[in-house]
């Protein structure tokens, strides 16, 4: 691999709340020209054998899941995260169930959020929503059909308090596990552990050095730096906490497909940083396309 070569460390697909297929995440990465793909769909590893399944040659997919998760800043403040997990294993049973709990939550917490709605004689009902989700529901899915029922004039639109953004009139939360227990669960698999878009606030409250710290003495090895919701003040910043944290500096496009605007590759992960990261993990491994069997670059005809 030379250092031009191009990896995105977090994307998603119709497994999850992303507009594409997983075969076609695949076929979008190739054509954009990258040489490593990680597929971290919310909660879920289920997308992974179709986007295996289609991989070219040249282009290698690192599995991973983001997981929802939160902590406990003070006695009165609870902040969401993602954690992003890559090379776990997926049959590893304490943390396939918790990921199995997350998703149930997620369909108990979307019915929640569509009864609020109902309830105030927004024309949304559950089956309208439910039918957008092929894989694992998440508020996007709910935002599509705002969209559609004209009470909004985009996704984004649909993200603010008089919505469904944080703490917002028709948002309901739900229990997700501990930050510091997710990151033990994801280190009992095998895998490894990078906090994704630690300082994006427009997604709702965040977390601080002082807490960043307390993870990355609970196991977390990296920050995902470079990210489209971050400011360039707050990807120095977050440089330099890594930097004193002695944590992996990683970039990805949080790719979602057309209902975001930033394209596979917008951002990007060293070589160096990414083969850092695989170094520590042991659940799974990176998947390669026909084309690495060969020694010497030859393709099979
Ligand atoms: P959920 O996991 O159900 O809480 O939904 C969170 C997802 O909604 C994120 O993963 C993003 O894909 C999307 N999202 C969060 N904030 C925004 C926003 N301000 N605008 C558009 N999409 C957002
Ligand atoms: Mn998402
Ligand atoms: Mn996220
Ligand atoms: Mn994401």
């Amino acid at each position: 691999m030379t250092t031009t070569e191009l990896i995105d460390l977090h994307t998603h697909s119709t497994a999850s709340d992303g507009l594409c297929r997983p075969a076609e995440v695949v076929s979008l990465a190739a054509a954009a020209g990258l040489a490593v793909v990680a597929l971290t769909d919310h909660d879920t590893t289920s997308g992974l054998a179709e986007a295996a399944a289609v991989l070219p040659a040249g282009l290698t997919l690192l599995p991973g899941a983001e997981i929802s998760c939160g902590i406990r800043v003070d006695q009165h403040r609870w902040v969401s995260l993602h954690l992003l997990a890559y090379l776990f294993d997926a049959t590893e049973p304490a943390f396939a169930a918790v990921r199995a709990r997350l998703r149930a939550g997620r369909v108990t917490r979307a019915r929640r959020m569509v009864e609020k709605l109902a309830a105030d004689g927004h024309p949304v009902c559950w089956e309208q929503v439910s039918a957008r989700a092929d894989g694992v529901i998440g508020r996007p899915h709910i935002a599509e059909a705002l969209v559609d029922a004209g009470l909004v004039g985009s996704i984004e639109a649909a993200f603010t308090p008089a919505w469904i953004g944080p703490g917002g009139r028709y948002w309901a939360g739900r229990d997700e596990p501990d930050a510091i227990e997710a990151l033990r669960l994801v280190r009992d698999a095998g895998g490894v552990s990078v906090l994704a878009h630690p300082y994006a606030s427009r997604r709702g409250a965040t977390i601080g050095p002082a807490v960043i710290a307390a993870m990355a003495r609970a196991g977390l090895r990296g920050l995902e730096v470079d990210h489209p919701d971050h400011q360039p003040r707050e990807r120095n910043q977050l440089r330099r906490l890594a930097a004193d944290l002695g944590l992996i500096v990683t970039g990805a496009s949080d790719f979602h497909g057309p209902s975001k605007p930033q394209p596979l590759g917008a951002e990007t992960t060293s070589e160096q940083a990414y083969e850092a990261l695989i170094a520590g993990a042991h659940g799974a491994r990176p998947l390669t396309g026909p084309a690495s069997a060969p020694p010497g670059g030859g393709q099979a005809p």
